[in-house]
């Protein structure tokens, strides 16, 4: 992106902690195995959550041909939303707690993805939760692939927010007598859960998993 922001996408809250640039944006979806997408119709406001990848200037996703969600964002305008949380912060006063993170919005309208593209999307989806897998196991049938709807919005139009650090203490509370500082947290891989009726040695992306972030 690398844009000024437009009157939506301008941060106006804590705007130190705006940034527009595509290496924040494209590190936040890097780092996201799933979006929230929110979107309004005849029956109200509605926020889902879906998987989502990156392929370079665009966010993806995929449903059902028959899904309202995909059929809907085909023909309206939606916000994409991603967050990561990184820690909590703890003040010396509730007023001051707060929480480290890292999120973006994109705005915007999904457009579909078709043919050999919307195949290579979905292969570039299998690639980013385990990569190496998509040699190791049954290729999509054309019935399958017909039945899938791959989309895909562009990052012209987003923001990212980003909060590091200690607490905000105002200066007349740092002398009171409570612990003050960051919790950090993150997402962590925990140990493979074979099949029963799985016979076959794992490969290195599933023995490396405990070692990906
Ligand atoms: C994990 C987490 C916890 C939070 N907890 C709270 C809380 O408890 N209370 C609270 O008030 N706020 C919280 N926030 C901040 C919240 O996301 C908003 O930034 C804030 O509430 C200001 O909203 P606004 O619409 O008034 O901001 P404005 O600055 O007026 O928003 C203008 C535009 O900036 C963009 N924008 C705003 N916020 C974000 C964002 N987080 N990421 C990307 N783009 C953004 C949007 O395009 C928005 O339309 C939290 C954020 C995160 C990620």
């Amino acid at each position: 992106m690398n844009q000024a922001p437009t009157d939506r996408t301008r941060i106006r809250r804590v705007a130190s902690n705006a940034h527009y640039d595509s290496t924040t944006l494209h590190a936040i979806i890097d780092d996201a195995y799933l979006c929230h997408i929110a979107f309004s119709d005849a029956r109200g406001a509605h926020c889902i959550p879906t998987a989502c990848w990156r392929g370079g200037e665009h966010l993806y996703i995929h449903g059902s041909n028959g899904s309202r969600m995909v059929r809907h964002l085909l023909e309206n305008e939606c916000c994409v939303s991603i967050t990561h949380l990184d820690g909590l912060v703890l003040a010396r006063s509730a007023f001051n707690h707060s929480m480290n993170y890292r999120s973006a919005m994109i705005y915007g309208r999904f457009q579909a993805v078709e043919g050999a593209d919307a195949r290579y999307a979905l292969e570039t989806l299998m690639e980013k939760l385990t990569p190496g897998r998509q040699a190791d196991i049954r290729p999509g049938s054309d019935k399958e692939y017909a039945a899938t709807t791959v989309l895909r919005i562009a990052l012209t139009e987003a923001a990212c927010k980003v909060r590091r650090g200690g607490p905000d203490d105002d200066e007349t509370d740092l002398a009171w007598p409570a612990w003050a500082g960051v919790l950090p947290w993150t997402r962590a891989p925990m140990a493979p859960q074979p099949d029963p009726a799985c016979t076959i040695s794992a490969p290195a992306y599933v023995s490396d998993w405990l070692r990906r972030g």
